[in-house]
């Protein structure tokens, strides 16, 4: 199973502005914003991308998305709206190989992203 960065914030062997945790979901404020409110959903149990999750991960999945609305509605902007991106290998632009939803807000957001 793959070791990242993302990894070491789990085990708390390097910092990250943490925001959110609970038994399955560990979100932290991305160190290279790109809106005010940039955040990353992250599940404990690594998995390097989307193209590795199976049925058995539905659930786990369905957490991310959740605690990143929960998150949104917490933080007060979910009525403004918010994006969240998943991306996948190269042309996706995946640069940390542990699963990852990222959460942003607090600008108007361009459609199609580049
Ligand atoms: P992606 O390109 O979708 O794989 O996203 C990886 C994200 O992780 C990027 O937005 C990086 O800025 C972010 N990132 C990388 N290292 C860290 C770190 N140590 N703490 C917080 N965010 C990080």
């Amino acid at each position: 199973m793959s070791d990242t960065i993302f990894s070491k914030i789990i085990r708390r062997e390097i910092p990250a502005d943490i925001v959110y945790e609970d038994n399955d979901v560990l979100a932290f404020r991305d160190l290279n914003p790109q809106a005010p409110v940039h955040v990353l959903f992250i599940p404990r149990q690594p998995m390097p991308t989307l193209n590795d999750a199976t049925a058995a991960d539905a659930e786990l999945l369905g957490k991310l998305l959740l605690a990143a609305a929960a998150y949104a509605k917490q933080e007060g902007f979910a009525e403004q709206g918010y994006r969240t991106v998943v991306n996948c290998n190269e042309d996706g632009g995946q640069t940390v190989f542990h699963l990852h939803v990222h959460l942003l807000a607090g600008r108007r957001l361009h459609w199609p992203p580049g």
